[in-house]
């Protein structure tokens, strides 16, 4: 059929690289001529770049998005005895963070049409750990696929029992929520640039982004081992946490061209959904959403038959996440939802991410669509 046609891939960064041409040559080269590799004047750049974009007071570049998450954690002075009530159908880092610090992660449901955290189980686990003696801090809340969690809902639960809600915002930097960034709806937010991610640089990195100028304060000694006024004094047990000037100064390069980005995968994501929705069960954006769609994600019912499908069509496609966190050996001796985690087990049997980049081009996008729809019908039944 497509025999002979190159292959589809979840995302193709050649073509961005040839747009950015010279002025991404031009950036990197003057970090290596200038020389000051760690915390150069790049990295501050880009951080009041971000903040000027999210309205943010502060934004700490930092090594990767899980560093990010770390960081607030580590601010927050959170530790033994602590419990973080963490969405179970998310990448391993969520959780990882909160076991790294010593506390307990508490596993909660996610919603079965946007694929985030489920508010109203947010609310009967904190009357359940309550209940067993537990001690609940915070919630990390995660912006899966690129759409921003209920952060009005969580928050008036979290301000009312005392939490704070931590966005782990690693695949929906750029997504705004009732007109607000990304960056500014939670307490604190941590984005990763790791190169497969909407804004992505050329190996690790992050940010943490905060209104609260002690926490940022904190969150800028701890990433450099905890450093006071002089670099030989010690103020925190930190971390070697910083974000490298290079890649601040390609991520600088990219956020000139990432605008235009977020619009046409916006346009790659409405074909999908023209194309496949009266047969699959298509991505349910909130209304008062818009996402940055770090990944399109359907559910199917054969999906090991589609993917091989795809596979002989030279498609490529992916599975996130193929086991919710409360499933997997590390973590699953941990609390859950009282009310159970249904929707996170359905999910990672049924989740599809299909390829998807500010790139791919029509043809390429309705060879996706024709193969899914070809083997949908032969999968029927
Ligand atoms: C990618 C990702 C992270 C980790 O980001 P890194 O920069 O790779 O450390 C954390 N949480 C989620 C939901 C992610 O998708």
């Amino acid at each position: 059929m497509d025999d002979g046609l190159p292959t589809i891939q979840m995302v193709d960064l050649g073509r961005q690289r040839r747009r950015l041409g010279q002025r991404l040559d031009a950036a990197i080269a003057a970090v290596v001529d200038h020389g000051r590799f760690i915390l150069g004047p790049e990295v501050a750049r880009l951080e009041e770049d971000l903040a000027a974009r999210t309205g943010v007071r502060h934004v700490i570049g930092c090594s990767s998005g899980t560093d990010a998450l770390l960081l607030a954690l580590m601010a927050w002075g959170v530790g033994p005895g602590d419990v973080v009530f963490v969405p179970s159908f998310t990448f391993a880092a969520t959780a990882e963070v909160v076991v790294r610090v010593g506390a307990t992660p508490f596993f909660i449901d996610v919603r079965s049409d946007t694929f985030d955290i489920d508010v109203g189980g947010v609310d009967e686990a904190i009357v359940a750990a309550r209940a067993a003696g537990l001690r609940p801090v915070g919630v990390i809340a995660v912006d899966t696929f690129g759409q921003p969690a209920d952060y009005d809902g969580l928050r008036n639960v979290a301000a009312g029992e005392g939490l704070w809600v931590l966005a782990d915002a690693a695949q929906s930097f750029g997504a705004t929520r009732g007109g607000r960034p990304v960056g500014a709806l939670a307490d604190m937010t941590a984005v990763s640039f790791f190169p497969a991610k909407p804004l992505g640089c050329y190996g690790d990195g992050g940010a943490v982004c905060t209104d609260d100028d002690a926490m940022a304060a904190r969150m800028r000694s701890l990433r450099e081992h905890g450093r006071g006024r002089n670099k030989d004094d010690s103020v925190y047990v930190g971390i070697n946490g910083r974000l490298d000037t290079l890649q601040a100064a390609i991520l600088l390069a990219k956020l000139e061209i990432f605008d235009d980005e977020l619009v046409r995968r916006q346009q790659v994501a409405d074909r999908y959904t023209a194309g496949l929705a009266d047969l699959t069960t298509v991505p349910a954006l909130a209304p008062e959403n818009t996402s940055t769609w770090a990944c399109y994600t359907v559910r199917v019912v054969h999906r090991e038959r589609l993917r091989t499908c795809l596979e002989e069509a030279r498609i490529a496609s992916a599975v996130h996440y193929s086991s919710p966190l409360h499933r997997r050996s590390p973590y699953s001796g941990y609390p859950t939802a009282p009310a159970g985690l249904a929707v996170s087990e359905r999910l990672a049997h049924e989740v599809l991410s299909l390829p998807l980049h500010p790139y791919l081009d029509e043809d390429d996008q309705f060879r996706v669509i024709r193969t899914l729809r070809a083997a949908t019908a032969t999968s029927a039944g």
